[in-house]
């Protein structure tokens, strides 16, 4: 008898983007759905993971957890054929940080496509509660929701409101949806970036005050809220000089470092230092709303659409072009992908 089988964009090790072939899931273990892949966004963590960079990883791993599906089969509340965003963020439930509402710290989470195998598969199976439903989007738009959810998150973390001076640090994907979002709460937002690029590009989302490192900000005395989003430990320890008195810092990219700051200069001005990781429910709906409304334009975002036949070989072209790319997204709905085959 023959197994059906299917391709997954794999990391097999650093520097090294292949398809592999896999048996096709059938079933998924109970309290999970099975779903069949619509769209996977690609980002930075997936290029950190191609570097070899990336601090929790095993190899070789399938990537993918910026994902769009439909559902294979009728299961819970869920019908076969609804269009779903997956929430990525696998939490034990369990733990202080579960317990507490905030699964998205969970002490022991597991990302689909970091911790263990992503979507960039024909199928795969996912918690019943990871799935919310994306009705009125389309399979790019709803791949899109996850990545512009960690921005939403930060801003909702940090309290911006109307009126509010803001500068986001970083003005690739992550940093440019904090953007978006503390615009969306009446802030006036500037971006800092060390490529004139991306900030020409942001001019399109009505960015316009970008500015590059060294630049004299245009605002006295400091902005109320400072996100960071550059992935970068120098930039990190130069924002707190960035922030007003009585400002807050939102650190939303990671860098494996330690950072150091001044305690008086922090102390002087009262400075709240905020954390902030993944995205909640609140977050990915806000976002959804966000997508269906018009009030962010995905086709903005998208850079480039692929299927996952051309992947191996432009993928070492998008790590190295990284700065120059909003969103790539693989669409499993066009034509010619080897996503699904018989062996
Ligand atoms: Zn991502
Ligand atoms: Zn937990």
């Amino acid at each position: 008898m023959q197994t059906e089988t299917m391709f997954c964009g794999t990391c097999v090790a650093p520097g090294q983007f292949e398809l592999i072939s896999q048996p096709m899931p059938k079933s998924a273990p109970d309290g999970w759905v099975l779903v069949e892949t619509a769209a996977v966004g690609i980002c930075g963590t997936d290029y950190h993971i191609f570097d070899g960079k990336h601090p929790f990883l095993n190899y070789p791993r399938v990537i993918g957890h910026e994902l769009s599906a439909h559902v294979v089969q009728d299961a819970g509340p869920w019908r076969a054929g609804q269009l779903v965003v997956v929430n990525p963020y696998l939490s034990c439930g369990i733990c202080r940080a579960c317990t507490r509402g905030k699964p998205n710290c969970c002490m022991a989470i597991e990302v689909l496509g970091v911790h263990r195998d992503g979507g960039m598969c024909a199928r795969f199976a996912v918690p019943e509660g990871n799935l919310y439903a994306a009705d009125g989007l389309t399979a790019r738009q709803a791949a899109m929701v996850e990545f512009l959810a960690i921005g939403a998150h930060a801003v909702a973390r940090s309290g911006v409101g109307a009126g509010d001076l803001v500068l986001v640090t970083g003005a690739g994907p992550i940093g440019l949806g904090t953007a978006l979002f503390a615009k969306a709460a009446g802030a006036v937002v500037h971006l800092l970036d060390t490529s004139a690029a991306r900030l020409a590009a942001a001019r399109a989302f009505g960015f316009d005050t970008g500015l590059l490192p060294g630049q004299d900000l245009p605002v006295q005395g400091g902005y109320d809220v400072v996100f960071d989003a550059t992935g970068n430990t120098k930039a990190i320890e130069a924002g707190f000089a960035h922030v007003a008195h009585g400002g807050t810092y939102v650190l939303v990219s990671v860098v494996r470092d330690e950072i150091t700051f001044s305690d008086p200069e922090f102390h002087k001005r009262e400075m709240r230092l905020i954390g902030s990781r993944n995205a909640l429910v609140a977050d990915f709906e806000a976002v959804m709303t966000a997508l269906r409304t018009g009030a962010i334009d995905a086709a903005l975002l998208e850079s480039e659409v692929l299927t996952l036949a051309d992947l191996p070989a432009r993928f070492p072209d998008l790590v190295a072009n990284r700065d120059g790319i909003i969103k790539v997204i693989v669409d499993f709905g066009l034509p010619d992908i080897t996503a699904g085959a018989v062996a």
